[in-house]
């Protein structure tokens, strides 16, 4: 294969860049900026390179940036996708924006996840185009909005903008990952009936029902979800997240809510998740008709799975090995990724990226020798797929 020249210096002043723009997803954090200033950076980056450049304002500050490396015709087209928002700075021991390098690595809110994947993939195609290689096949880079929340930015590329596949460069340690888990939250109402704390006859304690709820799941935590596993993902699990209720300490509480958030692994789908729930609730009401609940299984992420067979992983797959020297390795991410929004909307997606520590943690940082391999892995990956 082609060896193309990856310019380090300017790699990593573009990192440090995007590191000190703050884009913190204000929908965690009332303070953040939001996507709109590094949209802006990054659009100017992708003109000056010669790219067709698009915007998509999603809401007040929340923006994608889309930018089209046009093929000559007839290759197929290949999407690299990175959020460009992060989670909140606040409770980050250093500046979190200073974007200091330090011992081969950069630190800053952003660094590992994921300005370092999005600086990966704008200079490999960088790299391409100057090396003069022309590809076939259209690139496109989808910089995206909101990946930390409720994936708003992915959400509205994939409805002007397909690919016959796509890299996601969030941070996987340089591992090829192929799987992740879904997740589905859940909202449960218990109702009882008020009265005076000295009047058991007639109140029913919401919450006292709500306990056989818990005790429930956690059965069903320890049983059944314990054994239904995944070779990449473990298991599917669930937790209670968060419980209100009751008024005052002399009344029964005629309502309680529990939310829940349910795992899920790649072939469960809301309607199974929902049932199941439905049918643990069933058990207790048989054993309790004072019971009453409603269940809303109120959003829903798959999970995502892409066999080894598909086209894209096979070519990043042939990259890491030309590029490393050895062969890649397979894994799954526990957490939620923008890859099971492609995959709904007919993309295949694999997901590759750089090794650091501190995601979402109080220190974060980059390696800087592993953007630099995803940026090769990258560019062979991006020639490989699209054809010269
Ligand atoms: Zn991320």
């Amino acid at each position: 294969m082609t060896e193309i020249q990856i310019k380090r210096e300017a790699l990593l002043s573009l990192l440090q860049d995007l590191i000190q723009i703050e884009s913190v997803n204000p929908s965690l954090a009332s303070k953040g900026s939001g996507e709109a200033a590094i949209a802006r950076y990054i659009g100017d980056y992708l003109s000056n390179l010669g790219l067709e450049v698009h915007f998509q304002e999603i809401e007040k500050n929340r923006v994608n940036v889309v930018g089209i490396l046009k093929g000559s015709g007839g290759g197929p087209s290949l999407m690299l996708n990175g959020h460009t928002d992060t989670v909140s700075a606040d409770s980050m021991e250093m500046d979190p924006f200073a974007a200091e390098e330090n011992d081969g690595k950069i630190y800053g809110r952003g660094a590992l996840d994921m300005k370092a994947g999005v600086a990966a993939l704008i200079t490999a195609v960088q790299s391409i185009i100057t090396a003069g290689i022309k590809l076939q096949g259209d690139v496109i880079l989808t910089l995206v909005a909101d990946e930390e929340y409720a994936s708003i930015g992915t959400e509205t590329v994939v409805n002007e903008y397909t690919a016959d596949a796509a890299i996601i460069c969030e941070p996987t340690d340089l591992d090829i990952v192929i799987a992740h888990k879904g997740f589905a939250w859940t909202k449960i109402e218990i109702f009882g009936h008020a009265a005076h704390g000295s009047l058991p006859h007639i109140g029913v304690d919401a919450i006292v029902k709500a306990g056989k709820v818990l005790a429930a799941v956690d059965e069903l935590g320890q049983t059944s979800l314990k054994k239904k596993t995944h070779p990449l993902l473990g298991s599917a699990s669930i937790h209670a997240s968060l419980i209100e209720g009751g008024t005052e300490l002399s009344t029964y509480p005629d309502y309680c809510k529990i939310e829940l958030e349910r795992r899920n692994l790649p072939g469960e789908d809301r309607k199974q998740v929902t049932e199941e729930m439905q049918a643990l609730l069933d058990n207790i009401r048989r054993q309790d008709n004072q019971f009453k609940a409603d269940l809303e299984v109120f959003f829903f992420r798959p999970a995502f799975e892409i066999s080894r067979e598909q086209p894209i992983v096979q070519t990043v797959s042939r990259a890491y090995a030309s590029a490393l020297n050895k062969t890649p390795k397979f894994q799954g991410m526990w957490g939620w990724l923008d890859s099971a929004i492609l995959a709904q909307a007919g993309i295949p997606a694999v997901i590759f990226g750089p090794s650091g520590e501190g995601a979402h943690a109080a220190v974060e940082h980059v390696d800087v020798q592993s953007v630099i391999t995803t940026t090769r892995v990258l560019v062979q990956s991006i020639i490989d797929f699209c054809k010269p």
